[in-house]
């Protein structure tokens, strides 16, 4: 992982307000006058949050300028050290300054096999003033959006789970109101389905995910008929957990024949494993 450059920076926040999208989502509303320098490009702008471990008053990032912040917050005890997750930005307002984000709450209600993760936990709980951290763009045009359909663009393909529903929500208030769009959104609940746009143009499947069984993002837009021009006019974007992104590009790429440089795709989590272990394999990879 790389340092942040000029385009990046830290955040401090507080949480401002929470409310409840569905049973297994929440929105965290962050506020704080340093969320002022705050930039965001919309669609599927990520940034990284910082979270205090139960007990803590914050999350402990000693080291917040440019350089030397990952070597420094990596050398501290994982038990200590914040807790270091990336999520979407929703929504951005500026009076007052204030950032929305949607929280899948995997696991962390009882009835849930899924497991838990300390970010899903922290928001399950999380109440007025609780102090957070984010780092996130200062300018619009930054590198963590990904959505980025190339000129000419007719048709838009959106594939994703419930943890890329908040940049799904976020990418169509941006796309162009006569861009095509087919989208196939999986979420846990029937009740998790969220009205998203009235626009014509969009055609929405909703999935119920069956506990126990594959995803239904692997059957349900292979069944489906793509408009004539989707292997040339067509720009695809799918995140979710990453096995099944991986089959849904392959599929697209190879049974679909969209070109691959068409298709924007991001593992959001991989099952099993938790985003600490997915940055320590990323990080002890040899350099490609
Ligand atoms: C660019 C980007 C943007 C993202 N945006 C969002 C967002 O806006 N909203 C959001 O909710 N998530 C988002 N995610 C996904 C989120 O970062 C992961 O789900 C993360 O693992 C949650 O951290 P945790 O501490 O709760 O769980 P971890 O400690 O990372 O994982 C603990 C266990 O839970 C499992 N797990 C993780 N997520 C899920 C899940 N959703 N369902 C079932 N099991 C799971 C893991 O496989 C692991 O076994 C995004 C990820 C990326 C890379």
């Amino acid at each position: 992982m790389s340092d942040p450059v000029q385009e990046f920076a830290f955040f401090p926040a507080q949480v401002a307000g929470t409310r409840r999208l569905g049973p297994t989502m929440l929105r965290v509303t962050f506020g704080g006058e340093a969320l002022a320098g705050f930039a965001s490009g919309g669609r599927d702008q990520s940034c990284s949050l910082f979270l205090p471990h139960p007990g803590q008053a914050e999350p402990l990032l000693p080291h917040r300028d440019g350089d030397g912040w990952f070597a420094a917050w990596r050398a501290l005890p994982p038990s200590e050290r914040a807790v270091m997750r990336s999520y979407t930005v929703r929504a951005r307002r500026t009076e007052p300054p204030q950032l929305d984000v949607d929280f899948a709450l995997h696991g962390t209600d009882p009835a849930d096999p899924a497991p838990a993760g300390p970010a899903a936990t922290w928001a399950a709980g999380a109440k007025p003033g609780d102090r957070v951290v984010l780092l996130g763009p200062t300018v619009a045009d930054n590198r963590s959006v990904g959505f980025r359909p190339p000129e000419g663009t007719r048709t838009v393909l959106l594939l994703a789970d419930e943890t890329a529903l908040p940049a799904v929500g976020a990418i169509l208030e941006w796309l162009p109101a006569e861009t095509r769009t087919l989208a196939w959104v999986e979420v846990p609940d029937a009740a998790d389905i969220q009205d998203l746009s009235d626009a014509d143009r969009l055609d929405i499947t909703w999935l119920i995910r069956e506990p126990g069984s594959p995803s239904r993002l692997l059957t349900s837009p292979r069944e489906a008929e793509l408009p004539a021009d989707a292997t040339y006019a067509a720009y695809a974007w799918i995140a979710g957990e990453a096995g099944t992104v991986k089959e849904l590009r392959r599929h697209l790429v190879r049974e679909r024949g969209l070109d691959r440089h068409a298709v924007s795709f991001a593992g959001y989590w991989r099952r099993g494993t938790s985003e600490d272990r997915l940055r320590e394999e990323a990080y002890d990879a040899p350099p490609s």
